[in-house]
């Protein structure tokens, strides 16, 4: 039997329409209107479209949002400045800084002046050690998209085999921390699993990822996942967004994986809509603290 398709996008209008009512009734109650401010520095395309659709979102779920933008010529002082300015606001609830940046500026250090209280993306050194040490402010969007994805979709983490591909700061690194993590009242959303990550240093990475009950790809190579990697009936997680010829391509290779895997999340209509829904989620939740 071909895999079972996670709809990412059907679960985060689920989502996003609770995110909505906690947003109003939190609002009625006298609370301060939740308020997402991006910053855009330069043109790249791919970080325009990704800010439309956060700010979109955020607007459709009753939030504010605000889009500052910058030159792709401006200072590292200048996006500081900015970065601090937004950090004393008190309308601004979330701060989102889109990554990539200019080279002439350091991430580090851009990521280092957001406040952790307003830190929505949770790439702060502050709140990273909060989740690594088993109390998270945050959980970072995507790697909470992918924990949705699965809870939601009823696969079970718990004593499961998790195999990660890729060990990013924004994807497979946090994501392993949340999915091995004992739960706890501080921490439910934490997978309990025995998690093993794996990357470009790994040898024979195909007979790690055969093991797994859990695969969840975050490479940046299309169509890297063939189904004789996987072992059948196993749930495929692709985080992957890459351009082929003008049209977006996940990390795994659908039609091999599709005849093998049990659940497969697609791309695009996957994990991307359920990073944006975690983002409106911390948005509130920061309002919210
Ligand atoms: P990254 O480039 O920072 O990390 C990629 C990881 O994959 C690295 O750890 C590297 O060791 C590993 N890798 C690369 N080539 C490999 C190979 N040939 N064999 C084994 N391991 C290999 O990327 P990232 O930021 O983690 O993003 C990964 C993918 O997920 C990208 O396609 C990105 O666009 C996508 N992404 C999607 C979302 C979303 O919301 N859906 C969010 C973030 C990233």
């Amino acid at each position: 039997m071909p895999a079972q398709r996670i709809d990412g996008q059907a679960l985060s209008k689920t989502m996003r329409a609770e995110i909505a009512d906690a947003v109003a009734r939190h609002v009625a109650a006298g609370g301060r209107r939740p308020g997402l401010a991006a910053v855009l520095v330069g043109g790249n395309p791919a970080s325009e479209v990704y800010v439309r659709n956060k700010r979109k979102a955020c607007e459709d779920a009753g939030m504010a949002s605000w889009l500052h933008r910058l030159p792709g010529s401006a200072s590292q002082q200048e996006l500081l400045d900015l970065v601090d300015q937004l950090n004393r606001d008190p309308a601004v609830t979330g701060i989102l800084v889109q990554l990539p940046l200019p080279k002439q500026m350091d991430e580090s250090t851009v990521i280092r002046a957001v406040t952790p209280l307003k830190d929505v993306d949770c790439f702060h050194p502050e709140n990273v050690g909060l989740l690594t040490a088993g109390h998270p402010r945050f959980l970072p969007c995507t790697p909470f998209g992918v924990q949705q994805m699965l809870t939601r979709t009823g696969i079970a983490t718990a004593g499961k085999r998790v195999v990660i591909i890729g060990r990013s700061n924004i994807v497979g690194k946090p994501l392993a921390i949340m999915l091995m993590q004992k739960p706890s009242k501080a921490f439910p959303e934490a997978g309990d699993a025995t998690v093993t990550v794996v990357h470009r240093g790994t040898t024979d990475l195909p007979s790690v990822t055969r093991q797994a009950d859990i695969v969840i790809a975050a490479v940046g190579v299309a169509r890297f996942v063939k189904g004789d990697m996987v072992k059948a009936g196993a749930a495929v997680i692709d985080v992957g967004i890459n351009s082929v010829d003008g049209k977006l391509i996940g990390d795994v290779d659908e039609a091999s994986a599709l005849p093998v895997a049990g659940w497969l999340s697609p791309v695009p209509k996957g994990v991307g809509p359920m990073t944006i829904t975690m983002l409106l989620h911390n948005t509130l939740r920061a309002a919210m603290m």
